[in-house]
């Protein structure tokens, strides 16, 4: 919870402090406080059509509740908020789906290079290590230069075999020995790191298909979870590439990284409004501990400090 507080506390700077500066300037409630607010929404990356859409809501909202004062308003916009941010309804579907008996949970980690999937996996190796559970890492990024030795890095730091294949070896097949092996050791955990680019956008998504087809033929039921990781600090272009990656693969849920250095917190808004999926973890800074489960409630409310 602490570490959550503090995640809060950094991903909302940006954003939050905004908000919060254009509340001090307050004076009325008229047209140019709602065309700032739209304004506003929408350099903070919140995206165009969320901005307006958000921005029509307050205004019939503020109405009806004959919102006049800054108070009034602040707490008419954070119900909206927790709406947009909820909206995919019970908290649970934000929580990683794992297995309640026992069986093991395979992740499979896709994303353009840069966006923090190796990261992301050391982060998430440590924690389940540190519940006490059993984790298998796969290097299926066979293709990126230093993505194999980054994540035998990450296994030696948590304690966690990590699976390699052969330099340019087929990405299916080091996913198909780690998948052997997690079985057979009856690991909790198998977390499968892909590549962010081959040749092609085409090539990209066949071998993702090929590595799910892998996968089913050990584990009919698996992947439990395919997370699309997102760098949140590029903003918009990280909702293109979220839009880009739905079409192909079936994902189940995102990670949002680098919120600690994005000054534009309203990209999780922007996706959130519009891919429909659950954001089920955000990165919070490069260290093992920097990785908090993302709650909608409490992202909306911790914008206001
Ligand atoms: P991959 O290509 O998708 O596997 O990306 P990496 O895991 O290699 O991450 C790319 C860079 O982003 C590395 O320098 C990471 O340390 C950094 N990074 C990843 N997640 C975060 C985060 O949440 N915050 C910050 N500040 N840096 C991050």
């Amino acid at each position: 919870a602490d570490l959550y507080e503090k995640g809060l506390e950094k991903t909302n700077k940006g954003f939050g402090a905004r908000l919060n500066k254009f509340f001090a300037q307050f004076r009325t409630v008229d047209e140019d406080f709602f065309d700032d607010l739209e304004e506003l929404l929408i350099e903070s990356d919140v995206g165009y059509e969320t901005a307006e859409n958000l921005t029509n809501e307050l205004r019939d909202e503020a109405k009806l509740q004959k919102a006049k004062s800054r108070d009034d308003l602040k707490k008419v916009i954070v119900e909206k908020l927790v709406d947009l941010y909820d909206q995919n309804g019970d908290s649970e579907n934000e929580q990683l789906r794992v297995h309640d008996d026992g069986q093991l949970n395979i992740y499979l980690f896709v994303g353009v290079n840069g966006a923090g999937k190796t990261t992301t996996i050391g982060k998430l190796a440590k924690r389940f290590k540190d519940e006490g559970k059993t984790v298998v890492l796969a290097a299926a990024d066979t293709f990126r230069a230093g993505a194999v030795e980054q994540l035998v890095e990450w296994g030696k730091r948590v304690d966690a075999p990590v699976v390699t294949g052969k330099d340019q070896a087929d990405p299916a097949s080091v996913v198909f020995d780690a998948t052997a092996k997690a079985i057979k050791e009856q690991a909790d955990y198998l977390l499968v790191d892909t590549a962010g680019r081959l040749q092609n956008k085409k090539n990209l998504m066949n071998e993702l298909e090929k590595i799910e087809r892998t996968i089913k033929k050990l584990a009919p039921n698996e992947p439990t979870e395919t997370l699309l990781v997102l760098d949140g600090s590029t903003g918009q272009n990280a909702l293109l590439q979220a839009k880009d990656f739905d079409k192909t693969t079936k994902l189940t849920g995102l990670v949002l990284t680098k919120l600690d250095g994005s000054s534009k917190g309203g990209v999780v808004l922007a996706i959130r409004n519009e891919m429909k999926l659950p954001v089920k973890l955000v990165g919070l800074g490069e260290k093992a501990s920097d990785l908090a489960d993302f709650d909608a409630a409490n992202y909306a409310v911790g914008l206001f400090h």
